[in-house]
Order: structure tokens, then sequence, then C-alpha cells
């Protein structure tokens, strides 16, 4: 194929929105050849179970035809699990693509979103592309959420505020009392969106999952996010929901691309939902490794928060891309933010024991 590359033929293509250019670029792990290990992408350590292998096999032998519209067998699984009515829960092809939905229902140009920042690196992208403005309020000196600095933030524009517990990228996890407090400081008609993508990982998630859904009932702006790409380890099907007000769940439902959620990732996420085995197996792996790396770099000498995620946070500022070469020298990539720190996925033990060969070689080269 030519391609037409003279500056009036140039001039002449057809031109996206001005936003498009505007948009911040999702980041990638570094390295140009593939790492051993993977620490990067918060992704679980385990393949899928038997179990969710043979629903996906089941249901990949008859992907000629459409999945259902909005993805009712995982909601109605989903309601049962979580105790809310299916009128609350929109599903659709990860959690993101449902924060874009809730996003185009809810915010667009002329009105502004609130988010905690450093957080998760797909919010201004997705804030921007409704035509919203993006407002981030900076974290703690303890990296977490700066709630009365967010709360302060919000004006007659605010569309929504995103909260993220565990955050990701520190893992600082809010309480539901500090949610019910911040909640009551925000006006009614301001939409507050509860990311909650690592919670099964939390020391108390299931109390912390029922608390969260207990506050729906007295603030119905509320909107809880939640994914099987962590936990439940289907990052590459896509599969995820919120729940909130049922009033909220049909603007969402809405303005969403029917069949967004493909067949073969709603049977993975109703079997994984359903093999609980699997999942806690997951966690407890997950968790002890927390505690084990996180032990091991403090003993180290390095100051790093608590994390309620699969995750740890280690804000070493500009001798981040230093440390990330050292991990990828020991064939391990982890997710550098220049100049503010890195972020190490655990639940592998190979790969926790590579990220630490590489602390201990970038602490011994000066941490440069
Ligand atoms: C990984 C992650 C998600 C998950 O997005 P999916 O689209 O469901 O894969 C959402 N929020 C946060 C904060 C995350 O880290």
């Amino acid at each position: 194929m030519t391609t037409i590359q003279t500056p009036e033929a140039l001039a002449t293509l057809p031109a996206p929105r001005d936003l498009v250019a505007t948009l911040p670029v999702y980041s990638t792990a570094g390295g140009t050849v593939p790492p051993r290990w993977r620490a990067s992408s918060n992704e679980s350590f385990r393949p899928p179970s038997p179990a969710v292998l043979a629903a996906i096999d089941a249901a990949a032998r008859r992907c000629q035809r459409y999945p259902t519209l909005q993805g009712e067998p995982l909601i109605s699984a989903l309601s049962s699990d979580l105790g809310v009515a299916a009128a609350q829960i929109v599903a659709g092809g990860g959690s993101l693509a449902v924060l874009q939905q809730l996003l185009t229902a809810f915010a667009g140009p002329g009105r502004e979103v609130v988010f905690a920042w450093r957080s998760y690196e797909a919010y201004p992208i997705l804030v921007r592309l409704s035509g919203a403005q993006d407002i981030p309020v900076p974290l703690t000196a303890g990296h977490g959420h700066d709630l009365p600095a967010m709360a302060a933030a919000v004006t007659a524009d605010t569309a929504a505020v995103i909260l993220c517990s565990p955050n990701n990228p520190t893992g600082t996890v809010l309480g539901a009392a500090e949610v019910e407090d911040f909640l009551a400081g925000i006006p009614a008609h301001v939409v507050v969106v509860l990311d909650q993508a690592y919670i099964e990982f939390a020391d108390d998630a299931e109390a912390s999952s029922r608390q969260s859904l207990a506050l729906l009932a007295a603030h119905p702006n509320l909107v809880l996010l939640r994914t099987f790409s962590k936990a439940y380890g289907l990052a590459g099907l896509r599969a995820g929901y919120l729940v909130s007000h049922p009033s909220i769940a049909a603007a969402v439902r809405a303005v969403s691309p029917p069949f967004g959620l493909n067949a073969v990732a709603e049977a993975a996420a109703v079997a994984a939902l359903a093999d609980t085995g699997a999942l806690a197996a997951n966690v407890s792996t997950v968790r002890e490794g927390r505690i084990a790396l996180h032990a091991a770099l403090a003993s180290r000498g390095l100051a790093l928060p608590d994390s309620g995620g699969n995750f740890l946070w280690l804000p070493v500022g500009e001798g981040s891309a230093a440390l990330e070469a050292a991990c990828l020298a020991q064939s391990v990539s982890v997710r550098s933010f220049a100049g503010e720190g890195v972020r190490v996925t655990v639940g592998s033990r190979d790969a926790e024991a590579a990220v630490l060969r590489g602390v201990d070689a970038w602490l011994a080269g000066g941490r440069v």
C-alpha cells in the first residue's frame, strides 16, 4: 500500500476531535526482550482453574453465537452472590469499559471529574475521552487519598469523583468509615465511584465488600466498580461490573454498546465466581507474598506503604528508572512511574525473589 505523505495530502486527512491529542498514553512495561517473570501489570500469577478452563472451552465451542445482550447470566450470578438486585448491576468488557460508559452517561464537556493522583493511569484518559476535565488531587505524604482536599475540589461543575481502594499503584486502603464520611460531605447529585479492583486482596475483604455494599442504601450516588481481571485472574478475557442504584445502572446500560461482554469472558467469569476455592488460594498466596516482600524490602531500609492489593509501591522517586532497569536485568518486569516510584506485583515467589535481587543490585549500585 502506498501512503500519501505530502504536506498538502496530510492537511486534508480527516482530523480527529481535538481532545484525542490531549489523551495521556497508557504506559507499558519497559525492556526490549520479554522478561522471564512479569511483576508489571498486577496480573494473577496463576492460570485459570480447571473449572474455569472447562467453562472457557465450552463457551468457545459455541462462539459462532452472539453473547447475551447485557451479560444477564453473569448479572444473575452476581446478584445472588452479592445480595443486590440484578437492576443494580451493569456488566461489561472489563471494569474500564464500564467506567467509560458511566462517564459517558454522567460526565462530558463542561463537567469535571475529581480523582486522587497518583492513582490509576486510565482515569485521566477515560475522563478526557468523555469530554470532561480531569481534576487530579495529590496524594497525602503517606501515599493515600487526601479526602478533605478531594471534597474541597468538588465544584458546581463536578460530575463525578473517583476513589480507588486499594489505590493503584500505592496500595493504600480507604476504610468503609472513611468512605462514608466522605460521602456525607459530597453533594448528592455528584457520582462517587469507588474502584474496588483489588478488594479481594484486602485483609478483611469480605467485611469490606459487605460494608461498601451496605453504603449503597443511604448513598444512591455511590457506584462500586469491580473486576474479574485481578483476583479472579481473567485479565486477558475482559469482564468487569458496577453495582449502584438502579437508576444509575439504567443510565449506564443505556449508553453501553450491545453485546459488550463477550460470551467466553462471561462464561469464565460465572465459573470463576463459583470457584471459591481457587479464589481463596490465589488470595492467600498473594497475601503471603505481600507480607514477606514488604518485610524484606523494609529490612533493606526502604520506606514503603502497606498495601491491600496484589502489589507493593516503592516510592523511590528519581531512582525509579534505575530500579526498573535493575529488575529487568534479573529478567523481571516491574512498572516504573518516572520520578515517582515503582510498582511491583506479588504472587509469584520466583518473581518476588527476582525483584529482591534487582533491589539489592540497585542498592549496591547507589540507587542509580
Ligand atoms: C486493573 C485495574 C482495573 C481493571 O480494569 P479491567 O478493565 O477490569 O481489567 C480497574 N481499576 C484499577 C484501579 C485497576 O488497577
